[in-house]
């Protein structure tokens, strides 16, 4: 049997990090198994329908590097992939449920349904449900005589149809993750299957559409753990085999065990989606990994690791690597804190990994963003990125940690305040001296290393009275790549005319 599994989001809003998550190891799975990967829009629940958020999806997954192999763009043998143009194939499935008698049709008003769990909670019965143990006292096909039922849908009265659960059952089903899952049937209601706009709930499509999609393993959030018993009745009552199930433990906040949201991550500066969004309602803006100079490669790994634990130390591991390691039931039952030190380590051990000529459009791209300068020839722009990959820990920060290797240095007042004295100054004015001898051919790290040094000896000239002064004079601040290095990368007209100016204030 070939394996086929599918990501299936609604469009309500921007991918989580979870989401994005649910997705890879989807993926993961696929390719290790050589299976098919579907994008599966699941855009029935107008009143959630977020413009835009289909397109983000779809653009999320392909930063993550997620290939789709069938979808709403890349079409497929079971196309459509967006649920609002299956409209046909729900309604027919409905009707085979409602003729064997395993689906019903109901009439209660949302009123009704409201004063039944009032009146149950007022005689001290809070969990009402609509169920085997109820439905004979409610207003539905069960209870009608065929002719009124026919008589009311006639007359245009609403309605919606609800599944049939059986009595006094219990449902058992194995979940790759937590294991065996027992539920007994007076336990679950009777869920409607499709509502009164004749549009069907997520539990009817999610099903009817895994099942002709041949879809053979589902592994999804953990919120969705309570509905799977539901799907298993609804496999049951259609006589096909269910899939195999998996549901991944939360993402968890750092500092607590909720679940990790927007709000968290606001006020720990850090994303929790995958690119910018903007919110067409509101115009609220909320940034995303790309934006915020994280790399792909560098998150998802990170990601993957939340929650599976491949065997051995193995942390930095190639997509490549992942797909040969990935197993599900290495993937832990408790949810995984979102630890942002080691995603900022996963981020720079990957910056560290890029030849030079990756961050070029990056710096360009950020320069622009700042309204900086950005006249810098990519053979610049190359000797930036050597140097600054060390240090960067995010993609903008080849730019904001070293803005004064793009422009004039601005002055840190303490820096100044401490290393801004007569003597540094006379040094200073003699190193430009020294160095103005040189020609451009010989303006290079090695000769500006040994010409200071030599200088340095035959003068006495200690450390501490030129070092800092250097380094002030060509950056402003202190810590930072070599002074030297800088000097080399400036060149000659820049460092001598970043000494004048330091030296004239
Ligand atoms: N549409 C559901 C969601 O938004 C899919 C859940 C599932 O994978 O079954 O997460």
């Amino acid at each position: 049997m070939s394996v086929v599994v599918r990501f299936a989001p609604s469009p309500t809003g921007p991918l989580h990090i979870g989401g994005i998550r649910t997705a890879f190891y989807n993926y993961l799975l696929a390719k290790k198994l050589g299976g098919k990967f579907i994008l599966r829009i699941e855009d029935t629940d107008q009143v959630r329908f977020v413009p835009g958020a289909e397109e983000y999806i779809m653009e999320a997954l392909r930063w993550c590097g997620i290939e789709i192999d069938y979808g709403v763009r890349e079409g497929g043998p079971d196309a459509p992939y967006r649920q609002s143009e299956r409209g046909v194939i729900y309604q027919q499935y409905t009707q085979q449920l409602l003729s064997e008698g395993k689906a019903y049709i109901a009439f209660d008003t949302p009123g009704e349904l409201t004063e039944m769990r009032t009146q149950a909670e007022k005689s001290g019965n809070p969990g009402w449900q609509y169920n085997y143990l109820t439905r004979k006292g409610m207003i539905n096909s069960l209870t009608l005589s065929e002719a009124a039922v026919k008589q009311r849908t006639e007359s245009g009265e609403p309605y919606v149809i609800r599944l049939k659960v059986p009595e006094d059952q219990e449902v058992h089903f194995k979940d790759e993750i937590r294991g065996e899952v027992v539920v007994h049937t007076s336990q679950i209601d009777d869920k409607v299957l499709m509502k009164s706009d004749g549009l069907p709930t997520y539990h009817l499509a999610n099903i009817i559409d895994d099942h002709l999609m041949k879809v053979t393993h589902v592994i999804r959030g953990e919120e969705w753990l309570p509905s799977a018993p539901l799907h298993l009745l609804l496999y049951q009552a259609f006589g096909w085999n269910p899939p195999s199930f998996a549901h991944l433990p939360l993402i968890l906040r750092p500092d607590g065990n909720g679940k990790l949201s927007k709000r968290d991550g606001d006020r720990l500066g850090v994303p929790v989606f995958p690119l910018d969004w903007t919110d067409p309602d509101t115009g609220e803006k909320t940034n995303g990994f790309k934006e915020s100079g994280y790399l792909p490669d560098a998150l998802v790994n990170f990601m993957a690791l939340l929650g599976w634990h491949p065997e051995g130390n193995e942390e930095v591991m190639s997509v490549e690597r992942m797909i040969e390691l990935f197993s599900i039931e290495k993937v832990g039952k408790s949810g995984t804190k979102f630890d942002i030190d080691k995603l900022h380590w996963f981020n720079q051990t990957y910056i560290k990994q890029k030849p030079n000529e990756y961050f070029l459009p990056y710096i360009k791209e950020t320069l622009l963003k700042q309204g900086m300068n950005t006249d810098f020839t990519d053979e610049y722009l190359m000797k930036v990125a050597h140097l600054m990959k060390e240090r960067a820990v995010l993609m903008k920060d080849f730019v904001l940690k070293a803005t004064y290797l793009y422009q004039a240095p601005e002055y840190d007042s303490a820096f100044m305040a401490k290393q801004w004295n007569e003597t540094g100054k006379n040094n200073l004015i003699a190193l430009s001296n020294v160095w103005s001898r040189l020609n451009s051919e010989e303006w290079n790290t090695q000769r500006l290393h040994d010409t200071m040094h030599e200088w340095m000896t035959t003068n006495s000239i200690a450390n501490k009275f030129l070092m800092p002064q250097l380094r002030l004079a060509l950056t402003g601040v202190s810590g930072g790549p070599d002074s030297i290095e800088i000097a080399d990368l400036l060149g000659k007209s820049e460092t001598i005319s970043r000494f004048e100016r330091l030296i004239a204030q």
